[in-house]
């Protein structure tokens, strides 16, 4: 079980289907060092031991240094910490791990590179290879593992399912040690866009492509965040799914104590909103065991 905690939402770049899209006339917010440990305290009294630190892909307004001092703060109350940040060079990486970050998820989006295109209007993002070989830059510099995903319903959701689960065998080829991670977000409506439709995708297209990925590869930690809702994911974490979010998930700016206003708006709508008790609950329910980090520091 773990909860993300997004610290900034500034991005400079222009992906049609994200409301924090920098032509997306929304609140911009980032949190400073204190905010960010009163956010990180708050949820560490939940009982998680795992945190998700995302930022928005604003290198100018979150820089890596920033990332590291949140890593680093979050080190005090967690046991693994995992980044979902722009994807920089190896040595940075080294630099975030160093500070504490034990993994990093950097979604492709989509792996068609002419779609890519389309859907990328602006900023470093629009980079295909760099973003693609994230992964590997993440483990040279250290981390002890990477996630892959796909934005199922930007393109042919089966094409780029078999693209992520390639993408990700081909790492783990190359750098056996390195633990492999999916997520398998579907589209959610977002602010100010209705050009995309995000119902291409039905659950049972999202549970094939689920079941897809645990039988390619077996050991895989799959995440299923909650864009789905509490039904879909109590089914999913019984049949393939392992990594489940938790705690009143929100994604906006300082949303889990009340004296850091509600700063920043939320980059999607969620489906999911039970605390970590519920959430831990209904794992036991399902006859599955809660697990609260699956890391011991030596
Ligand atoms: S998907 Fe990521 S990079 Fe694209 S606009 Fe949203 S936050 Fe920025």
């Amino acid at each position: 079980m773990f909860t993300p905690i997004y610290i900034a939402n500034y991005c400079e770049n222009y992906c049609i289907y994200c409301g924090f899209n920098c032509h997306n006339k929304i609140n911009r917010a980032q949190l400073n060092a204190e905010e960010i440990e009163k956010e990180m305290a708050a949820i560490a009294e939940t009982g998680l031991q795992e945190i998700l630190i995302l930022t928005g892909e604003s290198r100018n307004k979150s820089t890596v240094e920033y990332i590291g001092e949140a890593c680093k703060i979050a080190r005090k109350y967690f046991k693994v910490i995992g980044l979902e940040i722009y994807p920089v060079n190896s040595d940075e990486y080294a630099y975030l791990h160093e500070c504490g970050a034990d993994y990093v998820t950097v979604f492709q989006e989509t792996y068609n590179s002419d779609k890519y295109e389309t859907l990328h209007l602006a900023g470093h993002k629009r980079i295909f290879p760099y973003r693609v070989n994230a992964q590997e830059r993440a483990v040279k510099g250290g981390m002890r593992g990477v996630g892959f995903g796909a934005l199922l319903g930007l393109d042919d959701f089966r094409k780029d399912a078999f693209a992520t689960g390639y993408h990700a065998y081909l790492l783990q080829r190359k750098y056996p040690h390195a633990e492999i991670a999916f997520s398998c977000p579907r589209l959610r409506p977002i602010i100010n866009n209705d050009r995309i439709n995000p119902m291409d995708v039905h659950e049972p297209q999202l549970l094939q492509v689920v079941c897809a990925y645990r039988l390619f590869m077996p050991f895989a930690s799959i995440t299923v965040s909650t864009r789905e809702c509490a039904r879909v994911r109590d089914n999913l974490v019984n049949i393939a799914a392992t990594k489940i979010s938790a705690g009143g998930v929100s994604t906006g700016i300082g949303s889990h104590v009340d004296d850091i206003e509600d700063k920043g708006d939320d980059q999607f709508e969620i489906s999911d909103e039970r605390s970590v008790d519920e959430v831990y609950d209904a794992l036991l329910k399902n006859n599955l065991q809660p697990v609260m980090s699956d890391y011991i520091y030596v």
